[in-house]
């Protein structure tokens, strides 16, 4: 079976084009499908909408009503814990991303084993110039700093099979940075682009604000490399105050220069703030350390595990 999951929030007029077209494209084909719509606390008609194809329908769909908007992450994450398929595609609703995509996904995963999941790309980015470079940005950022690779262009649009969906239900935290989770649980991912199309009604939830704290969400949810910037400014002015006290030595016994109160005050400064900025550096780490213990990712996670018969 394949699961789709489908987020909305505000996509009254989305719904039911939505609901048809996917009926239109895996109309005969052979995989039984699941439609799970989240409604992230839309406060138009979505969830009228969403009652009306509950009621009318002979498929199988489920309809997830938050109490209130939760966002896209939680969103995707309560599509996945209800979805039941080998296979479970996240997909918008607003018909940006086509579902056909999504059996070209399934029939490749089935063709190639090795695969988990597929990830869908914008082959032309409809951004304008300053979103590109920003967004671009943002990207050599992240991946500078943190441990797992962020691929510029990604989007949320996939297909995951099974034992990759199980994964990223079993990472609990609350902070869900999508992009980064499914990078973080690894497996083996093919990239294909895919065409957007624009928007079938309304407009995108995204503002520049809310694009900035997602940004934030991203490299904190998955670095705690500025907490190492005062260790590092610490060791830093340490380092330059031995090296001014050396100078300042030098000069009194090799040169008979006098040490000035000037020149002790300095290396006092120098001296105590790196002590200051080391010690904030050591309780960086601990604060790190807990920081990511506290979200308790899996220690490990096997993409198979293969057995041979009980003798
Ligand atoms: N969405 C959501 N909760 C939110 C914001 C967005 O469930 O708080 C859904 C939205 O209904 C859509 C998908 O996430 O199905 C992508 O949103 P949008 O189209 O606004 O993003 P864009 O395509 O512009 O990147
Ligand atoms: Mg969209």
């Amino acid at each position: 079976m394949i699961s789709l999951v489908i987020p909305c929030y505000n996509e009254e007029n989305n719904i039911l084009p939505m609901y048809e077209l996917i009926l239109k494209t895996f109309k005969d084909y052979k995989k039984k499908i699941e439609i799970i719509f989240v409604n992230d606390g839309s406060k138009d008609n979505t969830m009228n909408n969403l009652r009306k194809v509950v009621n009318d329908t002979k498929e199988i769909v489920k309809v997830i009503d938050f109490s209130r908007n939760f966002g896209k992450e939680s969103a995707i994450f309560a599509g996945l814990s209800n979805a039941t398929g080998d296979y479970v595609a996240i997909i918008d609703a607003d018909l940006q991303q086509d579902p056909k995509y999504v059996l070209d996904a399934v029939n490749f995963l089935e063709e190639n084993i090795d695969y988990d999941c597929v990830t869908f790309y914008q082959e032309k980015r409809k951004d304008g110039f300053l979103m590109g470079f920003i967004k671009k940005s943002f990207y050599r950022v992240i991946n500078a700093v943190s441990e797992v690779k962020f691929i510029n262009d990604a989007s949320d649009f996939r297909v995951l099979k099974r034992n990759m969906v199980n994964s990223i239900l079993d990472m609990k935290e609350h902070y869900r940075f999508s992009k980064g989770l499914f990078s973080w649980v690894g497996f083996n991912v093919k990239s294909i682009p895919y065409e957007v199309k624009e928007r079938n009604s309304g407009t995108t939830k995204w503002k520049f604000s809310s694009l900035m704290k997602y940004a934030i969400d991203g490299i904190l949810s998955f670095t705690i490399s500025p907490l190492k910037i005062a260790l590092r400014l610490g060791l830093l002015l340490f380092l330059i105050s031995f090296i001014y006290f050396i100078v300042l030595m030098v000069g009194l016994l090799g040169y008979n220069d006098p040490i000035t109160s000037e020149s002790v005050i300095i290396l006092l400064i120098l001296f105590l703030s790196g002590l200051n900025l080391l010690s904030l550096g050591i309780i960086g780490e601990y604060v790190g350390r807990s920081y990511v213990e506290s979200k308790n990712r899996p220690i490990y996670i096997a993409r198979e595990i293969l057995k041979s018969r009980d003798k």
